[in-house]
């Protein structure tokens, strides 16, 4: 069950290119991650720099946070386990400890892995008192297993935590992610670069104008433009599907480019 979650980086099909607007950020992984991983026979010299053993990525849904988790394990070269919270609380109790345990000794296996938690929050989110006793006595065994990866120096497990909710975290669990990304809405400048990024593959008439798109999509996040583009395109065809006549003879299939008409359509 847990290997149908692990990637390794030849499958793993974003990388930074496929990200527009968070170049910072993208730095910032570079230098914390990727350089360590990469060079791990230089940073192992230094007990100043390694890599973190945590990474906490918190920003609204749709922002760009898994996909900068897989790219960044692309881009380092390591294994990627994505953990589904939901095979872990719904586990019997015991079972799911077993889990727990087998997750970090096959990162530890295959590393330099890089195990992902979405919705991090809902599995370790504040211990309170209402907590069933095997959710508490996992919480508790999830972070020893993770402090045991800092005694083990050499192997490189970074277990990377994304939340819209980053309030509701156990504390303790914020202390082990020293390395913290805000991926927030895009500004209208991030929205031209991801409207960019989405339509270069695509046909698109040279009406579309993308400075006035990103104007008029404030509040959008990279999923919702996405989702715009793929509206457009899909009403395109379907325009041109419908409007031919049975001979077809009217139709010139070979304009499917996107216009701004199709783009604004129902969105805006
Ligand atoms: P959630 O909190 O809902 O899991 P998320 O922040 O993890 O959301 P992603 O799943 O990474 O968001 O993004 C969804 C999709 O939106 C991506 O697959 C991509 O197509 C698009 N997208 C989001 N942000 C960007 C971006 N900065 N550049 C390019 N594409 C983006």
């Amino acid at each position: 069950m847990i290997a149908s979650h692990l990637v390794v980086p030849a499958d793993i099909t974003v990388s930074w290119s496929d990200i527009a607007g968070l170049d910072s950020v993208i730095q910032e992984l570079r230098e914390s991650v990727v350089l360590p991983v990469q060079h791990k026979d230089l940073f192992k010299r230094s007990k100043l720099w390694q890599a973190p053993k945590g990474v906490l990525l918190h920003g609204p849904p749709g922002c760009g946070k898994t996909l900068i988790a897989k790219a960044t394990a692309k881009e380092a070269g390591m294994r990627f386990i994505n953990l589904d919270v939901a095979i872990l609380t719904d586990k019997w109790y015991g079972e799911s400890q077993k889990l727990t345990s087998a997750v970090f000794s096959l990162a530890a296996k295959i590393e330099p892995c890089i195990i992902f938690i979405d919705e991090i929050d809902s599995f370790l989110r504040s211990r309170n008192l209402n907590d069933h006793e095997a959710t508490a006595m996992m919480k508790t065994q999830f972070m020893m297993l993770w402090d045991g990866l800092s005694t083990n120096s050499n192997s490189t497990v970074i277990v990377m935590g994304a939340t819209n909710r980053p309030q509701d975290l156990d504390k303790a669990i914020v202390r082990r992610m020293p390395a913290q990304f805000h991926i927030g809405l895009p500004t209208e400048t991030q929205r031209n670069d991801i409207l960019k990024l989405i339509l270069q593959s695509e046909e698109i008439n040279q009406d579309v104008d993308l400075n006035r798109l990103a104007k008029l999509t404030n509040g959008f996040s990279g999923s919702d433009l996405r989702e715009m583009c793929r509206n457009a395109s899909v009403y395109r065809m379907r325009q041109l599907i419908t409007s031919s006549d049975p001979s077809g003879a009217a139709l010139d299939r070979n304009n499917v480019s996107i216009n701004m008409d199709d783009l604004l359509g129902s969105h805006l």
